[in-house]
């Protein structure tokens, strides 16, 4: 089968011709339809990602959807042909977390693109039929970037319903691909207002248009003061922040409100210095991992009700380096959709 693989850190994606998975006893493959492109594979192709050993030759890819293709001896629940979002957080099965259905938490995790082969390719292996969500007419194009951009917005938001009380207001950092699911969350299941920030003037018009009550151009230096006006300098419930930089997390200590919740969801390797100086009284930082397999069910069934809206770019697997170019320098709107089989 061909896939994109990657020989080096900093390296070019080459496409090749590579062996055919087979699928193992209990294991299932899958013909990829679509595969979603993360900002963390950027970091990842680049060796940055902290605490992750390179995977060369690496197939990346974690946000697949596509149709059953072949099952290994003993894999059951599923028949081929059946199109399903492949849930990419692949725990242990074993241990309280992956008991508990965090299976993204297991610290023995090996993820699709991520210590196993994922889905810049035309086929990808899946270790169980567990890690599949029935998808039925939902285009798998959608579908691929729910698995992720999709998915960890959700869990983030779920986690902080209790503070979205009427009258609250969440401040949602980055309106790319997680932030544009995460304003739409917010306003579907709370009666909070929201407030956006982002660099680029598209972003924000997209924000305004998923609901957005005020948006803000988060370069310009007064951006803290303005949010602390907006809430009547009480301060925001809720920053969920999709960037993660040492800047935007200051961003976010000035401006939750006492008892409020900062959850960093962006991975850009950022800190923020934890004080009582620093925060309001009793203000919580917390980071958000992911998302499980049941969440993952719950956004699919959001989609497939048209609840959310799903923004993608698609484009042939071969164009996988200009794709990462692209979303590097900041040029993709919602979320770019790499497909195998383009027909
Ligand atoms: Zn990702
Ligand atoms: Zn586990």
């Amino acid at each position: 089968m061909r896939a994109a693989v990657l020989h080096g850190s900093g390296d070019e994606f080459k496409l090749e011709e590579v062996s055919d998975p087979e699928p193992g006893p209990g294991e299932v493959l899958i013909r990829v339809a679509a595969a979603g492109v993360c900002h963390s594979d950027i970091h990842m192709r680049l060796g940055e990602f902290d605490g992750l050993p390179p995977y060369f030759p690496w197939v990346m890819g974690h946000e697949n959807a596509g149709y059953v293709a072949g099952l290994g001896p003993g894999a059951c629940g599923f028949e081929v042909g059946d199109p399903v979002a492949v849930y990419g957080g692949w725990g242990c099965g074993l241990c309280r977390l992956c008991l508990s259905g965090d299976e993204q938490l297991c610290d023995r995790s090996l993820w699709a693109g991520i210590g196993r082969p994922g889905g810049y390719a035309e086929y990808v292996c899946v270790p169980s039929t567990r890690h599949l969500v029935a998808i039925g007419e939902l285009d798998p194009m959608l579908a691929a970037p729910l698995t992720d951009a999709g998915l960890t917005p959700y869990r983030a938001v779920k986690r902080i319903l209790p503070y979205l009380l009427p009258g609250a207001t969440a401040l949602v950092i980055g309106a790319g691909g997680l932030g544009q699911f995460a304003i739409q969350y917010i306003k579907l299941l709370t009666a909070a207002r929201v407030v956006v920030l982002d660099i680029s003037e598209p972003k924000l018009e997209r924000a305004v248009a998923l609901g957005a009550d005020l948006v803000l151009d988060s370069s310009l230096p007064e951006v803290a003061k303005e949010i602390q006006s907006f809430t009547g300098n009480s301060g925001v419930a809720v920053v969920l922040d999709h960037v993660g930089s040492n800047k935007t997390l200051e961003v976010a200590a000035s401006s939750v409100g006492p008892c409020g919740i900062i959850v960093q969801v962006g991975l850009a390797g950022g800190g923020l210095w934890f004080s009582h100086a620093n925060l309001p009284v009793e203000a919580l930082a917390t980071y958000s991992w992911w998302g499980n397999r049941l969440e993952l069910e719950e956004v699919v069934a959001l989609a497939r009700q048209e609840a959310i809206e799903v923004s993608v770019e698609h484009y042939p697997l071969d164009a996988i380096n200009d794709v990462f170019r692209n979303l590097e320098s900041g040029n993709v709107m919602g979320r770019a959709v790499l497909l195998p089989h383009p027909s």
